[in-house]
């Protein structure tokens, strides 16, 4: 297993605007295949689930993971495969479509603080209150001069998040556009996989620069260190689940998290138990 931190390695550095074609959505980190990388997978995804378990038992603080990217860049997948490893008690998804009559009669940030985790808890954002500064942008669905004021209350909302002891970590899945489409023909050639296909998925391809500038205001403008992003070569699907679920489970490492003081004496209600048991009460 390599050393190195990938909370470093894959961390937008603060006040960086990163330029999305720069960076290889094909990275691997020196790992060939998915076979050879899955011990590794595994690995940090079981040592993820141990540290949920902690966090549930200590009570003292969340963690809300943020998904973004393209269509077919992975998000379901991605919950899929490496938060699926989390006990869903205690860990909750949340997917963010085009707001209801009832989420657009409320102020932006409205339904994703509803679903923020509460203390002890994993919440997963499949999309989240970014889609307000990204296809929200990109198509003028809201004149400029509201859009351009979300990107202070994303860091306003995600500070107090901070503040409650919510923990917020956010992805990109990076694809190229050879993948999408790649994966638009597995989608038209697998009846099972029709009903994730839509127009708009052909009509956003079309934008595919300005929700790469969109992106990348994002990553210069909401990046503090309370809320990273982190840019994941997802091409390859192995290599994101191995990626995100080393940073997910290196962030709660990080937490230094403990057990709870039992609430009770041990050594009296192993007496007890024993006087039961040889009681036949
Ligand atoms: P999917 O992720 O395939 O379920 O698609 C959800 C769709 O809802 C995507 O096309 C998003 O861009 C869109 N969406 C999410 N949030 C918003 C929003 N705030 N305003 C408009 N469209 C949104
Ligand atoms: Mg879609």
């Amino acid at each position: 297993m390599s050393d190195s931190d990938y909370r470093k390695r894959f961390r937008v550095t603060p006040g960086d605007r990163p330029k999305l074609e720069k960076i290889d959505p094909n990275a691997r980190d020196g790992h060939t295949t998915k076979q050879e990388a899955q011990d590794e997978i595994t690995h940090y995804a079981q040592r993820m689930r141990e540290l949920q378990y902690l966090l549930h038992a200590e009570n003292k603080r969340s963690l809300l993971i943020v998904l973004q990217g393209l269509d077919a860049s992975g998000k379901d997948g991605t919950i899929r495969h490496v938060l699926g490893y989390m006990n869903p008690q205690g860990c909750h998804v949340r997917g963010f479509k085009q707001p209801t009559a009832i989420e657009a009669a409320h102020d932006f940030l409205w339904r994703a603080h509803k679903a923020a985790p509460a203390t002890g808890e994993v919440t997963i954002f499949n999309r989240s209150h970014y889609e307000d500064v990204l296809v929200v942008r990109v198509h003028e669905l809201v004149p400029k001069k509201k859009w351009l004021g979300r990107y202070e209350h994303i860091n306003t909302f995600e500070a107090l998040l901070a503040e409650h002891g919510t923990h917020v970590i956010k992805f990109f899945l990076h694809i190229s556009p050879e993948e999408q489409l790649a994966r638009f023909k597995k989608r038209l050639d697998d009846p099972t996989r029709w009903w994730k296909i839509s127009e708009a998925d052909y009509n956003e391809r079309l934008y595919w620069k300005e929700y790469q500038h969109a992106y990348e205001d994002v990553f210069e403008r909401c990046n503090s260190g309370d809320a990273p992003w982190y840019i994941i070569p997802a091409n390859h699907k192995w290599f994101r689940n191995l990626a995100i679920s080393r940073i997910v489970t290196e962030t709660m490492e990080s937490l230094q998290m403990s057990f709870p003081e039992p609430s009770v004496n041990i050594d009296d209600i192993r007496r007890k138990y024993h006087e039961i048991v040889e009681k036949k009460l």
